[in-house]
């Protein structure tokens, strides 16, 4: 690949490195914007001579390349890996660390699909999995076995928005010779970086905020060059390279224009998260005390349990709120009855959205241990303008 003199130095200013980290302008055409790679292979000057080091898409493509490079700048990690979704980096990840026998420890509220994939994908190859409550520290020591390869933690939570200390939970987690994942999906490296914190993994679904626009699929795993694991002949191997390896024996890779896409939505992530997280600091303090409302779960309120730990470990508290309502049975009609609140999966978006997690996010998980209360309506809330968005869920409760 080309690389330029005339580049700007890096910045240690996460809105810089948003803009420009792995965007290096177009050397043949001076294009600001690097060209999407649509190529599936490349040319080689006799058998094996690479141009760019590039030679069949699976392996490698500019465009994913230069997503990767922004993800790994933006986590501070040393290698990151981009795939068609969440799920899919998740996957890789697992196949490259796990083996029959080991025992996976998840956080009792992640995302459901993280358990269900563990639960029922891996499980049946004879992977043990266990759930706890990872707020608490001697919870997690006395959850860990000798056989444990993964402790599994998202802050915050989804949906209930604990908070969990990472840098404690990776002692705890090291100590026993397990690897710390965090899926930072909800906060978003602008707002939490878990590597800095001891965190071993960053693992996302891009569709998310890194995305931003609701309207590309993708998922990402960041890691560290010197994290390592059992190889498969029972010898220490990089955690990095075993990764690299599967993403191109597996090949659940992202696209070209997946990977431009979740590019192009990057570069605003800093201004995006600033205002989700302003919008939704706003409308948690104005929800608090509403008759209706029987709980506000946001880590920017004062009496959150976990608001000194996220004001500690995040710059900002971020765009997701959960609310219970005071009448239980109310917060399913609460769901469907909001109009700016779009009653959708997902979240992320610039546009707000409405989930009713028992019966969509969280119905997979019905019936065990991460099963979520029905009185519980979640809010990812968008960019639009405050007062509108305060509207809709003021004239949607007065109606219940
Ligand atoms: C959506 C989501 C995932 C799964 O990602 P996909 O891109 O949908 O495969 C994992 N973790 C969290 C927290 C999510 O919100």
């Amino acid at each position: 690949m080309t690389t330029h003199s005339t580049m700007p130095e890096p910045s240690t200013d996460f809105a810089t490195t948003a803009v420009h980290a792995g965007q290096e302008f177009d050397p043949t055409t001076g294009a600001v914007i690097p060209p999407v790679y649509f190529t599936t292979t490349f040319v080689q000057d006799g058998i094996g001579g690479f141009r760019g080091g590039y030679e069949y898409a699976r392996g490698g493509n500019p465009t994913r390349d230069s997503l990767q490079t922004l993800l790994a700048a933006l986590e501070g990690g040393d290698r990151a890996f981009s795939f068609a979704s969440g799920l899919a980096a998740e996957d890789t990840l697992l196949r490259a660390i796990l083996k029959p026998g080991d025992h996976v420890l998840m956080g009792n509220d992640v995302y459901g699909g993280s358990h269900r994939l563990v639960n029922r994908v891996f499980a049946p190859w004879g992977v043990e999995l266990s759930t706890v409550e990872m707020m608490s520290l001697d919870g997690v020591r006395a959850a860990l076995r000798p056989t444990t390869r993964v402790v599994w933690l998202e802050t915050p939570s989804n949906p209930l928005m604990k908070i969990t200390d990472i840098a404690a939970v990776a002692e705890i987690a090291h100590a026993a010779g397990a690897i710390v994942v965090v899926d930072n999906t909800f906060a978003s490296p602008y707002l939490q970086q878990p590597i800095a914190l001891g965190a071993d993994v960053v693992m996302h679904s891009t569709t998310k905020y890194l995305g931003g626009h609701s309207d590309v699929l993708g998922g990402a795993l960041v890691v560290k060059d010197d994290t390592v694991i059992v190889g498969a002949d029972g010898a220490a191997e990089s955690l990095a390279d075993r990764v690299a390896f599967l993403q191109f024996a597996v090949g659940a890779v992202s696209g070209p224009m997946d990977a431009w896409l979740t590019i192009r939505g990057i570069k605003t992530l800093a201004v995006r998260m600033d205002r989700h997280s302003s919008n939704a600091q706003t409308i948690a303090e104005k929800l608090v005390g509403h008759p209706k409302i029987g709980a506000v779960y946001y880590p920017g309120l004062p009496d959150h349990p976990g608001h000194e730990l996220a004001a500690r470990q995040m710059k900002h508290f971020g765009g997701m709120i959960s609310l219970q309502l005071a009448d239980g049975p109310a917060a399913r009609k609460f769901a469907e009855s909001t109009k700016l609140f779009q009653l959708a999966e997902s979240l992320g978006g610039v546009e707000s959205l409405m989930c009713y997690p028992a019966e969509m996010t969280h119905a997979s998980v019905k019936g065990t241990s991460l099963e979520v209360p029905d009185s519980v309506v979640r809010l990812s809330v968008g960019i639009e303008g405050v007062d509108d968005l305060l509207g809709d869920l003021l004239g949607a409760l007065e109606q219940l």
